[in-house]
């Protein structure tokens, strides 16, 4: 078995790796990393969760020992597409240099230019950074890329879902093409593998297996879920998922609940707070700072419920998590095979469950094809009958009268206009978060491309660069008013009446019936 001191990584280095307690590499650290200290390109296929970081960030320690930095030339560069996920890879260069003299710095949003400046200005041998973000200094003339030996794009294939690959392609072309390039990719979707045909030169290719093939001590399950009527049908959800919580009871240490939208993220861990349970939400509509805050406290501990969209949660490295509750079936069978990889990581156990409505039973089949197995039927622990909402009305927040009065039963649907809508295929809601605005809408901090600092960076946060920059000059409010109208994430699209149908239609409707 190869050991991490059969890879040729430096005696302080593989201090700091003894010291973090990992005992094998795995997988893509036992391919990557020989081949990253021979300066040789790496092509890497992992997702979360297999060792991908250390794979990059071990070997450039190794290799940047030598030598020192220059002012505002920094000599290795890692992207990352998100500023969680950038500060996450910093967290994790601080781990493993921490017996090395290596400067770095940050480069992303929320924080001011100025105290980036200042340490750029000082010379910086890593320099972790939002392509976005990276740029604005470039352009501001206080960065050269001309220095860089080493660059790092983590997570490419979430950089093309936010629409960042011409700022990677940009980026790659400020920096020499002596350059040694580590990439990183979950899937190789063609335009990634066009980057990759572009810029890398000869690589090492490394491809570790599928979360779905590594996930073997995930104990799956779904509960099919039959409401006792439509417009109970989401309160009767809530409550059959406190009734799987509780029936783990305390084997439940913490647990990631997903759910399809946004809206239903927000109203799911209100509805658990409200009912005891230790939650807080994550999506891309809220504070950075508030997302750090909720992403610390899981992490630590001492928060035990995080209700999550899956771009909000994707590639965010959360560790030991003994339950994955799927709120809905995902709409895109990937995503379900991301979703449970979040439990039963590095070999521990894990329980992933899953609530299935039967308007969901046919993403569950897909889902099965992809997986190729079928997942086990669990029992609903309300018993056959449709599981009832247990709180007293009174004490019902705001967010669930909505919910509730969304829900409330489209009688006159045959008159409705938008039923040959339907019919033609328009959206149905659990695909409303992504057709509305393929993925990008809701990155938790997608950073957008800006030339001064900006107050109100979360808000802005969700634009696709390429938008922001067509924005520029033009019509700015306007468009930044539709560009949060498109954003914001009410559920689906509006066809006809869509969700909304004023009171007095039904009630005439009512009454007319009743005479
Ligand atoms: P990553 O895929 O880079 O996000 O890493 C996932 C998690 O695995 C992180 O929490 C790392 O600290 C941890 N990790 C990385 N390499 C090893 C290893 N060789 N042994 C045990 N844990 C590791």
């Amino acid at each position: 078995m190869t050991t991490f001191a059969d890879l040729n990584l430096s005696p302080k280095v593989l201090k700091a790796v003894e010291e973090a307690g990992y005992q094998t590499p795995t997988p893509i650290q036992e391919q990557a990393i020989p081949a990253a200290l021979e300066g040789r390109d790496v092509l890497g296929i992992a997702q979360t969760g297999t060792g991908k970081t250390a794979s990059f960030t071990l070997p450039m320690i190794t290799r940047l020992a030598r030598g020192r930095a220059r002012a505002r030339m920094p000599r290795s560069l890692v992207l990352a597409p998100t500023r969680e996920l950038a500060a996450q890879v910093a967290e994790n260069f601080d781990t493993y240099s921490k017996h090395v003299k290596l400067t770095k710095a940050l480069l992303i949003g929320g924080v001011s230019f100025k105290e980036q400046d200042v340490l750029i200005d000082r010379g910086v041998d890593v320099l972790i950074a939002t392509p976005g973000r990276l740029l604005d200094h470039f352009e501001r003339g206080k960065l050269l890329l001309t220095g860089i030996e080493i660059m790092v794009v983590d997570e490419a294939d979430r950089m093309l879902d936010m629409g960042f690959i011409p700022d990677i392609e940009r980026i790659f072309s400020l920096t020499p093409f002596t350059r040694q390039t580590l990439f990183f990719s979950a899937t190789m979707a063609p335009e990634i593998e066009r980057i990759t045909n572009t810029f890398l030169s000869n690589p090492v290719k490394v491809e570790v297996a599928r979360q779905a093939t590594a996930s073997e001590t995930i104990e799956q399950s779904v509960v099919m879920f039959r409401p006792s009527r439509r417009e109970n049908a989401a309160a009767e959800k809530r409550a059959l998922l406190r009734a799987l919580i509780d029936a783990e009871g305390a084997r439940c240490k913490n647990a990631i609940i997903f759910c399809n939208r946004k809206t239903d993220v927000d109203i799911v861990a209100k509805s658990l707070k409200k009912y005891g349970y230790d939650a807080a939400p994550i999506h891309g509509d809220l504070e950075q700072s508030q997302r750090m805050r909720t992403l610390d406290g899981f992490r630590d501990g001492s928060l035990r419920f995080l209700v999550a969209s899956d771009v909000a949660a994707r590639g965010l490295d959360i560790p030991a998590v003994s339950h994955v509750f799927n709120f809905d079936v995902p709409s895109h069978s990937e995503d379900y095979v991301h979703r449970i990889g979040r439990t039963g990581r590095a070999g521990r156990e894990g329980k992933a469950m899953m609530i299935c409505a039967p308007a969901d039973e046919k993403n569950l089949g897909f889902i099965e094809k992809l997986i190729a197995r079928e997942i086990p039927r669990g029992e609903n622990p309300l018993g056959s009958r449709p599981a009832p909402e247990a709180a007293p009305a009174p004490s019902e927040d705001e967010g669930d009268r909505r919910e509730r009065r969304k829900d409330r039963p489209r009688r006159d649907r045959s008159e409705r206009p938008d039923r040959k809508d339907e019919a033609r295929g328009a959206r149905r809601p659990d695909d409303a978060e992504r057709s509305t605005e393929p993925r990008a809408a809701e990155t938790p901090a997608a950073e957008p491309r800006t030339t001064e600092p900006r107050a109100a960076e979360t808000a802005s946060a969700e634009r696709r660069p390429s938008e922001a920059r067509v924005q520029e000059g033009r019509g700015q409010e306007g468009r930044d008013r539709r560009d949060r109208r498109r954003r914001d994430d009410s559920g689906p699209a509006v066809v006809g009446l869509g969700d909304h149908l004023p009171t007095f239609i039904e009630k005439s409707f009512e009454e007319r019936m009743a005479g």
